[in-house]
Protein backbone atom coordinates (compact mmCIF):
# COMPACT_ATOMS: atom_id res chain seq x y z
CA UNK A 1 0.00 0.00 0.00
CA UNK A 2 1.35 3.57 -1.08
CA UNK A 3 2.00 5.55 1.97
CA UNK A 4 0.24 8.55 0.76
CA UNK A 5 -2.79 11.14 1.82
CA UNK A 6 -5.84 10.39 -0.52
CA UNK A 7 -8.94 12.51 0.34
CA UNK A 8 -11.83 9.85 0.53
CA UNK A 9 -14.37 13.04 -0.30
CA UNK A 10 -13.24 13.31 -3.60
CA UNK A 11 -10.10 10.44 -4.38
CA UNK A 12 -7.71 12.73 -5.03
CA UNK A 13 -4.17 11.85 -3.95
CA UNK A 14 -3.04 14.91 -2.06
CA UNK A 15 0.49 13.84 -0.99
CA UNK A 16 2.53 10.63 -0.79
CA UNK A 17 5.55 9.96 0.92
CA UNK A 18 8.54 7.31 0.88
CA UNK A 19 8.72 4.54 3.02
CA UNK A 20 11.72 5.26 5.51
CA UNK A 21 14.74 3.06 4.38
CA UNK A 22 16.23 -0.07 6.25
CA UNK A 23 18.94 2.49 7.69
CA UNK A 24 16.36 4.98 8.50
CA UNK A 25 14.21 2.37 10.08
CA UNK A 26 17.34 1.40 12.26
CA UNK A 27 18.10 4.68 13.49
CA UNK A 28 14.48 5.47 14.43
CA UNK A 29 15.18 1.99 16.69
CA UNK A 30 18.03 3.28 18.27
CA UNK A 31 16.52 6.55 19.12
CA UNK A 32 13.75 4.88 20.79
CA UNK A 33 15.89 2.46 22.67
CA UNK A 34 17.97 5.63 23.97
CA UNK A 35 15.34 7.87 24.71
CA UNK A 36 13.62 4.22 26.87
CA UNK A 37 17.00 4.35 28.83
CA UNK A 38 16.37 8.02 29.60
CA UNK A 39 12.44 8.11 29.58
CA UNK A 40 13.19 5.24 32.82
CA UNK A 41 14.93 7.43 34.77
CA UNK A 42 12.50 9.99 35.33
CA UNK A 43 9.86 10.67 37.69
CA UNK A 44 6.20 10.20 37.12
CA UNK A 45 5.67 13.93 38.01
CA UNK A 46 7.49 14.84 35.59
CA UNK A 47 6.33 12.56 32.54
CA UNK A 48 3.05 14.01 33.44
CA UNK A 49 3.79 17.71 32.97
CA UNK A 50 4.78 16.91 29.25
CA UNK A 51 1.79 14.53 29.00
CA UNK A 52 -0.42 17.50 30.35
CA UNK A 53 1.54 19.52 27.80
CA UNK A 54 0.77 17.15 25.59
CA UNK A 55 -2.90 17.67 25.96
CA UNK A 56 -2.28 21.47 25.67
CA UNK A 57 -0.75 21.14 22.55
CA UNK A 58 -3.79 19.00 21.22
CA UNK A 59 -6.63 21.81 22.78
CA UNK A 60 -4.50 24.52 20.83
CA UNK A 61 -4.56 23.31 17.73
CA UNK A 62 -8.03 21.27 17.39
CA UNK A 63 -9.24 22.29 14.79
CA UNK A 64 -5.62 22.03 11.97
CA UNK A 65 -5.34 18.47 13.50
CA UNK A 66 -9.16 17.78 12.80
CA UNK A 67 -8.91 19.24 9.23
CA UNK A 68 -5.84 17.12 8.70
CA UNK A 69 -7.53 13.72 9.89
CA UNK A 70 -11.24 14.67 7.99
CA UNK A 71 -8.87 15.20 5.11
CA UNK A 72 -7.12 11.67 5.45
CA UNK A 73 -9.82 9.39 6.06
CA UNK A 74 -13.38 11.33 5.71
CA UNK A 75 -14.57 11.51 8.90
CA UNK A 76 -16.91 14.24 9.68
CA UNK A 77 -15.09 17.60 10.96
CA UNK A 78 -17.48 17.65 14.08
CA UNK A 79 -16.68 14.00 14.90
CA UNK A 80 -12.70 14.72 14.30
CA UNK A 81 -13.11 17.62 16.34
CA UNK A 82 -14.37 15.45 18.99
CA UNK A 83 -12.15 13.19 18.68
CA UNK A 84 -8.95 15.59 19.38
CA UNK A 85 -10.45 16.07 22.51
CA UNK A 86 -10.91 13.02 24.07
CA UNK A 87 -7.38 12.51 23.48
CA UNK A 88 -6.16 15.80 25.14
CA UNK A 89 -8.55 14.33 28.20
CA UNK A 90 -7.00 10.99 27.66
CA UNK A 91 -3.65 12.87 28.49
CA UNK A 92 -4.27 14.29 31.15
CA UNK A 93 -6.53 11.75 32.85
CA UNK A 94 -3.44 9.69 32.60
CA UNK A 95 -0.90 12.37 33.91
CA UNK A 96 -3.09 12.64 37.40
CA UNK A 97 -3.63 8.96 37.53
CA UNK A 98 -0.43 7.37 36.62
CA UNK A 99 0.83 8.13 40.27
CA UNK A 100 -1.51 5.68 41.70
CA UNK A 101 -1.87 3.42 38.89
CA UNK A 102 1.74 2.82 39.28
CA UNK A 103 2.34 3.14 42.84
CA UNK A 104 4.13 -0.31 44.93
CA UNK A 105 1.18 -2.57 45.94
CA UNK A 106 2.13 -3.67 49.42
CA UNK A 107 1.77 -7.59 49.65
CA UNK A 108 1.06 -9.66 53.11
CA UNK A 109 4.96 -9.89 53.98
CA UNK A 110 4.35 -12.24 56.83
CA UNK A 111 2.85 -14.88 54.70
CA UNK A 112 5.37 -15.33 52.33
CA UNK A 113 7.61 -14.78 55.14
CA UNK A 114 9.41 -11.60 53.98
CA UNK A 115 10.27 -8.47 56.37
CA UNK A 116 8.98 -6.69 53.51
CA UNK A 117 6.91 -7.83 50.11
CA UNK A 118 5.41 -5.45 47.32
CA UNK A 119 4.64 -5.48 43.53
CA UNK A 120 6.37 -2.79 41.89
CA UNK A 121 5.55 -1.57 38.12
CA UNK A 122 8.03 -0.65 35.89
CA UNK A 123 8.41 -0.01 31.95
CA UNK A 124 9.77 -2.53 29.69
CA UNK A 125 11.69 -0.72 27.07
CA UNK A 126 10.52 0.27 23.63
CA UNK A 127 6.70 -1.00 22.40
CA UNK A 128 5.56 -0.94 18.74
CA UNK A 129 2.42 0.08 17.82
CA UNK A 130 0.93 -0.36 14.88
CA UNK A 131 -2.80 1.54 14.13
CA UNK A 132 -5.47 1.60 11.76
CA UNK A 133 -6.76 4.88 10.40
CA UNK A 134 -10.29 4.77 11.61
CA UNK A 135 -9.84 6.76 14.78
CA UNK A 136 -6.13 7.71 13.82
CA UNK A 137 -5.53 9.92 16.78
CA UNK A 138 -7.46 8.16 19.25
CA UNK A 139 -6.36 4.99 18.59
CA UNK A 140 -3.15 5.98 18.89
CA UNK A 141 -3.56 8.51 22.04
CA UNK A 142 -5.03 5.26 23.78
CA UNK A 143 -1.69 3.32 23.61
CA UNK A 144 0.66 6.17 23.91
CA UNK A 145 -0.56 8.06 26.77
CA UNK A 146 -0.42 5.10 29.83
CA UNK A 147 2.77 3.83 27.65
CA UNK A 148 4.82 6.83 28.11
CA UNK A 149 3.61 7.69 31.69
CA UNK A 150 4.52 4.33 32.63
CA UNK A 151 8.25 5.24 31.26
CA UNK A 152 7.79 2.69 27.76
CA UNK A 153 8.87 4.65 24.53
CA UNK A 154 6.34 4.24 21.44
CA UNK A 155 7.28 3.14 17.87
CA UNK A 156 4.47 4.09 15.50
CA UNK A 157 3.64 2.33 12.10
CA UNK A 158 0.56 4.00 11.73
CA UNK A 159 -1.80 2.80 8.71
CA UNK A 160 -0.63 4.30 5.33
CA UNK A 161 -3.31 6.23 4.47
CA UNK A 162 -2.98 8.42 7.90
CA UNK A 163 0.88 9.50 7.45
CA UNK A 164 0.38 12.99 8.31
CA UNK A 165 -2.10 12.32 11.31
CA UNK A 166 1.04 9.70 12.31
CA UNK A 167 3.59 12.54 11.75
CA UNK A 168 2.04 15.57 13.72
CA UNK A 169 1.26 12.56 17.12
CA UNK A 170 5.53 12.69 16.95
CA UNK A 171 5.41 16.27 16.72
CA UNK A 172 2.98 16.58 19.59
CA UNK A 173 5.02 14.53 21.71
CA UNK A 174 8.64 16.14 21.02
CA UNK A 175 7.07 19.70 21.03
CA UNK A 176 5.67 18.72 24.60
CA UNK A 177 8.97 18.09 25.88
CA UNK A 178 9.05 14.20 26.22
CA UNK A 179 13.06 12.84 25.04
CA UNK A 180 14.00 13.10 21.70
CA UNK A 181 13.01 9.35 20.52
CA UNK A 182 10.04 8.72 23.05
CA UNK A 183 7.77 8.71 20.75
CA UNK A 184 8.58 7.99 17.02
CA UNK A 185 6.92 7.64 13.80
CA UNK A 186 8.33 4.98 11.02
CA UNK A 187 6.80 5.75 7.46
CA UNK A 188 6.75 1.87 6.74
CA UNK A 189 4.16 -0.45 5.03
CA UNK A 190 3.04 -3.30 6.84
CA UNK A 191 6.28 -5.54 5.28
CA UNK A 192 8.47 -4.13 7.83
CA UNK A 193 6.22 -4.89 11.09
CA UNK A 194 8.46 -8.24 10.91
CA UNK A 195 11.63 -6.74 11.26
CA UNK A 196 10.92 -4.11 13.52
CA UNK A 197 9.46 -6.67 15.87
CA UNK A 198 11.90 -9.26 15.21
CA UNK A 199 14.52 -6.65 16.62
CA UNK A 200 15.83 -6.94 20.01
CA UNK A 201 15.36 -3.43 21.39
CA UNK A 202 11.36 -3.53 20.62
CA UNK A 203 9.92 -5.50 23.99
CA UNK A 204 6.29 -5.68 22.60
CA UNK A 205 3.68 -4.63 20.12
CA UNK A 206 0.52 -3.68 19.89
CA UNK A 207 -1.87 -3.92 16.75
CA UNK A 208 -5.51 -2.47 16.52
CA UNK A 209 -6.07 -3.77 13.61
CA UNK A 210 -8.17 -6.46 11.26
CA UNK A 211 -8.22 -9.99 12.15
CA UNK A 212 -5.55 -11.07 9.29
CA UNK A 213 -3.44 -8.39 11.07
CA UNK A 214 -3.92 -9.84 14.19
CA UNK A 215 -2.93 -13.30 13.40
CA UNK A 216 0.04 -12.15 10.90
CA UNK A 217 1.51 -9.86 14.56
CA UNK A 218 0.54 -12.58 16.80
CA UNK A 219 3.12 -14.98 15.08
CA UNK A 220 5.56 -13.07 15.09
CA UNK A 221 5.59 -12.46 18.75
CA UNK A 222 5.23 -15.82 19.18
CA UNK A 223 8.33 -17.01 17.42
CA UNK A 224 9.84 -13.81 19.11
CA UNK A 225 8.32 -14.41 22.35
CA UNK A 226 7.10 -10.81 22.72
CA UNK A 227 3.93 -10.20 24.29
CA UNK A 228 1.42 -8.38 22.62
CA UNK A 229 -2.15 -6.93 22.95
CA UNK A 230 -4.05 -7.41 19.68
CA UNK A 231 -7.74 -5.22 19.14
CA UNK A 232 -9.68 -6.75 16.64
CA UNK A 233 -13.02 -6.53 14.47
CA UNK A 234 -16.17 -6.99 15.63
CA UNK A 235 -19.55 -8.11 14.69
CA UNK A 236 -21.59 -6.30 17.93
CA UNK A 237 -24.90 -6.98 18.75
CA UNK A 238 -27.42 -5.08 19.57
CA UNK A 239 -30.13 -6.38 21.26
CA UNK A 240 -34.25 -4.88 21.66
CA UNK A 241 -36.32 -6.41 23.80
CA UNK A 242 -40.33 -6.03 24.38
CA UNK A 243 -39.81 -3.63 27.60
CA UNK A 244 -37.08 -1.12 25.79
CA UNK A 245 -38.09 2.61 25.18
CA UNK A 246 -38.06 1.58 21.00
CA UNK A 247 -37.64 5.68 19.97
CA UNK A 248 -34.73 5.69 22.44
CA UNK A 249 -33.39 2.53 20.92
CA UNK A 250 -33.88 3.07 17.36
CA UNK A 251 -32.22 6.81 17.39
CA UNK A 252 -29.15 5.45 19.33
CA UNK A 253 -29.02 2.14 16.96
CA UNK A 254 -28.41 4.59 14.28
CA UNK A 255 -25.79 6.22 16.00
CA UNK A 256 -24.22 3.00 17.10
CA UNK A 257 -24.20 1.93 13.27
CA UNK A 258 -23.24 4.63 11.59
CA UNK A 259 -20.63 6.49 14.04
CA UNK A 260 -17.15 7.36 11.96
CA UNK A 261 -19.32 6.82 8.89
CA UNK A 262 -19.82 2.65 9.85
CA UNK A 263 -16.19 2.25 10.54
CA UNK A 264 -15.87 1.92 13.56
CA UNK A 265 -14.31 -1.95 15.97
CA UNK A 266 -17.07 -1.30 18.05
CA UNK A 267 -20.14 -0.02 15.85
CA UNK A 268 -23.24 -2.14 16.58
CA UNK A 269 -23.47 -3.97 13.46
CA UNK A 270 -25.87 -6.70 14.11
CA UNK A 271 -29.34 -5.78 15.66
CA UNK A 272 -31.69 -8.89 17.16
CA UNK A 273 -34.92 -7.51 17.60
CA UNK A 274 -37.50 -9.48 19.42
CA UNK A 275 -40.71 -10.51 17.16
CA UNK A 276 -43.40 -8.35 19.62
CA UNK A 277 -41.51 -5.54 18.34
CA UNK A 278 -39.26 -6.00 15.50
CA UNK A 279 -42.08 -4.24 12.98
CA UNK A 280 -41.98 -1.17 15.25
CA UNK A 281 -38.27 -0.83 16.12
CA UNK A 282 -37.57 -1.83 12.03
CA UNK A 283 -40.12 1.04 10.73
CA UNK A 284 -38.39 3.08 13.31
CA UNK A 285 -34.48 2.06 12.63
CA UNK A 286 -35.03 2.53 8.68
CA UNK A 287 -36.62 5.36 9.20
CA UNK A 288 -33.63 7.23 11.09
CA UNK A 289 -31.03 5.37 8.75
CA UNK A 290 -32.87 6.89 5.33
CA UNK A 291 -32.71 10.58 6.86
CA UNK A 292 -29.52 10.77 7.77
CA UNK A 293 -27.51 13.62 5.35
CA UNK A 294 -24.71 11.70 3.65
CA UNK A 295 -22.16 14.83 2.00
CA UNK A 296 -19.07 16.68 2.43
CA UNK A 297 -17.55 15.54 5.75
CA UNK A 298 -16.20 19.46 6.10
CA UNK A 299 -20.27 20.53 6.16
CA UNK A 300 -20.96 20.53 9.96
CA UNK A 301 -24.45 19.52 8.92
CA UNK A 302 -23.26 16.22 7.50
CA UNK A 303 -23.99 13.00 9.71
CA UNK A 304 -22.34 10.37 7.09
CA UNK A 305 -19.19 10.95 5.32
CA UNK A 306 -17.56 8.63 2.55
CA UNK A 307 -16.22 5.58 3.32
CA UNK A 308 -12.16 5.95 4.18
CA UNK A 309 -10.55 4.00 0.59
CA UNK A 310 -12.41 3.03 -2.94
CA UNK A 311 -11.13 -0.75 -1.98
CA UNK A 312 -13.29 -0.81 1.67
CA UNK A 313 -16.28 0.88 -0.06
CA UNK A 314 -16.17 -2.44 -2.94
CA UNK A 315 -15.82 -4.80 0.28
CA UNK A 316 -18.91 -3.13 1.31
CA UNK A 317 -21.00 -3.39 -1.38
CA UNK A 318 -20.06 -6.71 -2.11
CA UNK A 319 -21.14 -7.93 1.08
CA UNK A 320 -24.58 -6.41 0.53
CA UNK A 321 -24.56 -7.61 -2.91
CA UNK A 322 -24.19 -10.68 -1.71
CA UNK A 323 -26.80 -10.87 0.59
CA UNK A 324 -29.83 -9.57 -1.64
CA UNK A 325 -28.70 -11.88 -4.53
CA UNK A 326 -29.41 -14.79 -1.78
CA UNK A 327 -32.72 -13.50 -0.37
CA UNK A 328 -32.03 -10.98 1.54
CA UNK A 329 -34.47 -7.83 1.80
CA UNK A 330 -32.99 -4.00 1.54
CA UNK A 331 -35.36 -1.47 3.68
CA UNK A 332 -33.14 1.22 2.68
CA UNK A 333 -29.62 2.43 1.05
CA UNK A 334 -27.85 -0.38 -1.11
CA UNK A 335 -27.21 1.48 -3.74
CA UNK A 336 -24.22 2.79 -5.29
CA UNK A 337 -24.40 6.05 -5.72
CA UNK A 338 -22.94 7.87 -8.74
CA UNK A 339 -19.90 10.61 -8.51
CA UNK A 340 -17.19 11.26 -6.95
CA UNK A 341 -15.90 10.12 -3.15
CA UNK A 342 -16.40 6.86 -1.75
CA UNK A 343 -19.54 7.46 -0.18
CA UNK A 344 -21.90 4.71 0.70
CA UNK A 345 -25.40 5.10 1.63
CA UNK A 346 -26.81 4.24 5.31
CA UNK A 347 -28.33 0.69 4.53
CA UNK A 348 -30.72 -1.64 6.44
CA UNK A 349 -31.14 -5.39 5.37
CA UNK A 350 -32.84 -7.82 6.79
CA UNK A 351 -34.34 -11.90 6.12
CA UNK A 352 -30.38 -12.59 6.94
CA UNK A 353 -28.82 -16.15 7.03
CA UNK A 354 -26.14 -18.05 8.45
CA UNK A 355 -24.71 -18.61 4.70
CA UNK A 356 -24.66 -15.06 3.76
CA UNK A 357 -21.34 -13.00 4.47
CA UNK A 358 -22.98 -10.42 6.39
CA UNK A 359 -24.19 -13.52 8.90
CA UNK A 360 -20.51 -13.67 9.55
CA UNK A 361 -18.48 -11.24 8.60
CA UNK A 362 -17.73 -7.51 9.38
CA UNK A 363 -19.31 -4.96 7.52
CA UNK A 364 -16.96 -2.07 8.12
CA UNK A 365 -19.70 0.75 6.57
CA UNK A 366 -22.69 2.41 7.69
CA UNK A 367 -24.93 -1.43 6.30
CA UNK A 368 -27.16 -3.09 9.30
CA UNK A 369 -28.15 -6.16 9.76
CA UNK A 370 -31.74 -6.74 11.05
CA UNK A 371 -32.39 -10.10 12.80
CA UNK A 372 -35.81 -11.52 14.39
CA UNK A 373 -35.90 -13.64 17.42
CA UNK A 374 -38.70 -14.77 19.50
CA UNK A 375 -36.83 -15.10 22.73
CA UNK A 376 -34.15 -13.89 25.20
CA UNK A 377 -32.37 -17.43 24.82
CA UNK A 378 -32.51 -17.30 20.87
CA UNK A 379 -31.54 -13.67 21.03
CA UNK A 380 -28.12 -14.93 23.07
CA UNK A 381 -27.66 -17.51 20.38
CA UNK A 382 -27.95 -15.10 17.92
CA UNK A 383 -25.40 -12.54 19.24
CA UNK A 384 -22.82 -14.60 20.74
CA UNK A 385 -23.26 -16.60 17.30
CA UNK A 386 -20.28 -15.22 15.60
CA UNK A 387 -16.15 -15.68 15.87
CA UNK A 388 -15.91 -12.03 17.50
CA UNK A 389 -16.55 -10.91 21.05
CA UNK A 390 -15.65 -6.85 21.11
CA UNK A 391 -18.91 -4.98 22.16
CA UNK A 392 -22.36 -5.63 22.87
CA UNK A 393 -25.51 -3.97 23.86
CA UNK A 394 -28.48 -4.72 24.68
CA UNK A 395 -31.92 -2.63 25.61
CA UNK A 396 -34.20 -3.29 28.12
CA UNK A 397 -35.99 -1.99 30.69
CA UNK A 398 -36.45 -5.56 32.89
CA UNK A 399 -33.95 -5.54 35.85
CA UNK A 400 -33.75 -8.96 35.90
CA UNK A 401 -33.03 -9.13 31.96
CA UNK A 402 -30.22 -7.04 32.43
CA UNK A 403 -28.62 -8.78 34.47
CA UNK A 404 -28.59 -11.84 32.32
CA UNK A 405 -27.82 -10.20 29.39
CA UNK A 406 -24.51 -8.69 31.29
CA UNK A 407 -23.60 -12.37 32.42
CA UNK A 408 -24.54 -14.01 29.20
CA UNK A 409 -23.21 -11.70 26.29
CA UNK A 410 -20.02 -12.80 25.21
CA UNK A 411 -17.77 -9.89 24.74
CA UNK A 412 -15.34 -7.93 26.38
CA UNK A 413 -18.04 -5.29 27.33
CA UNK A 414 -21.87 -5.09 27.70
CA UNK A 415 -23.53 -1.87 27.76
CA UNK A 416 -27.28 -1.80 28.56
CA UNK A 417 -29.15 0.95 27.40
CA UNK A 418 -26.77 2.65 25.71
CA UNK A 419 -23.83 2.37 23.21
CA UNK A 420 -20.37 0.79 23.30
CA UNK A 421 -18.49 3.52 23.51
CA UNK A 422 -14.65 3.81 24.79
CA UNK A 423 -13.78 5.55 28.42
CA UNK A 424 -10.14 6.03 29.69
CA UNK A 425 -11.53 5.05 33.02
CA UNK A 426 -12.71 1.38 31.74
CA UNK A 427 -10.91 -1.19 30.24
CA UNK A 428 -11.27 -2.01 26.63
CA UNK A 429 -11.08 -4.83 24.79
CA UNK A 430 -12.17 -8.48 23.39
CA UNK A 431 -12.32 -12.27 23.30
CA UNK A 432 -12.80 -14.38 20.93
CA UNK A 433 -11.58 -13.63 17.36
CA UNK A 434 -11.51 -9.73 18.16
CA UNK A 435 -8.10 -10.14 20.03
CA UNK A 436 -6.38 -10.33 23.55
CA UNK A 437 -5.41 -7.83 26.42
CA UNK A 438 -7.06 -4.38 27.63
CA UNK A 439 -6.45 -0.93 27.00
CA UNK A 440 -7.30 2.12 28.65
CA UNK A 441 -8.21 2.18 33.11
CA UNK A 442 -5.31 1.01 35.19
CA UNK A 443 -4.95 -2.42 33.84
CA UNK A 444 -4.21 -0.90 29.86
CA UNK A 445 -1.34 0.72 31.03
CA UNK A 446 -0.25 -2.32 33.35
CA UNK A 447 -0.49 -4.61 29.89
CA UNK A 448 2.96 -3.02 29.10
CA UNK A 449 4.64 -2.85 32.63
CA UNK A 450 6.63 -5.70 34.00
CA UNK A 451 5.07 -6.37 37.10
CA UNK A 452 7.78 -7.29 39.43
CA UNK A 453 7.64 -8.84 42.94
CA UNK A 454 10.14 -7.61 45.72
CA UNK A 455 10.50 -9.66 48.63
CA UNK A 456 12.76 -8.27 51.94
CA UNK A 457 13.76 -11.10 54.21
CA UNK A 458 16.34 -10.17 56.89
CA UNK A 459 18.74 -12.99 55.95
CA UNK A 460 17.43 -15.30 58.54
CA UNK A 461 17.12 -19.50 58.04
CA UNK A 462 13.62 -18.99 58.44
CA UNK A 463 12.93 -16.00 55.53
CA UNK A 464 15.31 -16.91 53.27
CA UNK A 465 13.63 -18.84 51.03
CA UNK A 466 16.65 -22.05 51.56
CA UNK A 467 14.99 -25.29 51.66
CA UNK A 468 11.71 -23.64 50.66
CA UNK A 469 9.60 -24.86 47.36
CA UNK A 470 11.84 -24.87 44.38
CA UNK A 471 9.41 -22.74 42.36
P1 LIG B 1 -5.70 -3.50 8.91
O1 LIG B 1 -5.66 -3.70 7.46
O2 LIG B 1 -5.44 -4.65 9.80
O3 LIG B 1 -4.67 -2.30 9.23
C1 LIG B 1 -4.37 -1.90 10.55
C2 LIG B 1 -2.87 -1.70 10.69
O4 LIG B 1 -2.20 -2.94 10.53
C3 LIG B 1 -2.28 -0.79 9.62
O5 LIG B 1 -1.23 -0.05 10.19
C4 LIG B 1 -1.77 -1.76 8.58
O6 LIG B 1 -0.74 -1.22 7.80
C5 LIG B 1 -1.27 -2.88 9.46
N1 LIG B 1 -1.27 -4.19 8.81
C6 LIG B 1 -2.13 -4.66 7.88
N2 LIG B 1 -1.84 -5.93 7.57
C7 LIG B 1 -0.77 -6.27 8.31
C8 LIG B 1 0.01 -7.46 8.43
N3 LIG B 1 -0.28 -8.54 7.72
N4 LIG B 1 1.05 -7.45 9.28
C9 LIG B 1 1.34 -6.37 10.00
N5 LIG B 1 0.64 -5.21 9.94
C10 LIG B 1 -0.40 -5.17 9.11
O7 LIG B 1 -7.06 -2.91 9.41
P2 LIG B 1 -8.03 -1.94 8.64
O8 LIG B 1 -8.88 -2.77 7.77
O9 LIG B 1 -7.30 -0.80 8.08
O10 LIG B 1 -8.86 -1.41 9.91
C11 LIG B 1 -10.10 -1.84 10.23
C12 LIG B 1 -10.05 -3.05 11.17
O11 LIG B 1 -9.54 -2.65 12.44
C13 LIG B 1 -11.44 -3.57 11.42
O12 LIG B 1 -11.44 -4.95 11.46
C14 LIG B 1 -11.77 -2.98 12.79
O13 LIG B 1 -12.78 -3.65 13.48
C15 LIG B 1 -10.45 -3.06 13.46
N6 LIG B 1 -10.39 -2.15 14.62
C16 LIG B 1 -10.36 -2.70 15.87
C17 LIG B 1 -10.37 -1.86 16.98
C18 LIG B 1 -10.35 -2.41 18.39
O14 LIG B 1 -10.10 -1.64 19.32
N7 LIG B 1 -10.57 -3.69 18.62
C19 LIG B 1 -10.40 -0.48 16.80
C20 LIG B 1 -10.43 0.03 15.50
C21 LIG B 1 -10.41 -0.84 14.42
P3 LIG B 1 -1.01 -0.68 6.29
O15 LIG B 1 -1.98 0.45 6.42
O16 LIG B 1 0.32 -0.24 5.86
O17 LIG B 1 -1.57 -1.84 5.53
Amino acid sequence: MPIATTNPATGQVLKTYEAMSTEQLDAAIERADLAYQQLRGTTVDQRAQWMNAAADLLEADRDEIARIMTTEMGKTYVAAQAEVTKCAAACRFYADRAPAFLADEPADATAVKATRALIRYQPIGVVLAVMPWNFPLWQVMRFAAPALMAGNTGLLKHASNVPQTALLLEDVFRRAGFPEGAFTTVLVGSDAVDPILSDPRVRAATLTGSERAGRSIGQIAGRELKKTVLELGGSDPFVVMPSADLDRAAEVATTARCQNNGQSCIAAKRFIVHTDVFDAFAEKFAANMAALRVGDPMDSDTDVGPLASEGGRDEVHAQVRDAVDNGATVLCGGELPAGDGWYYPPTVVTDLRPEMRMWREEVFGPVAGLYRVSSYEEAIEVANGTSFGLGSNAWTRDEAEQERFATDLDAGNVFINGMTTSFPELPFGGVKNSGYGRELSALGMREFCNTKTVWVGDGAAASAGAGAHAE
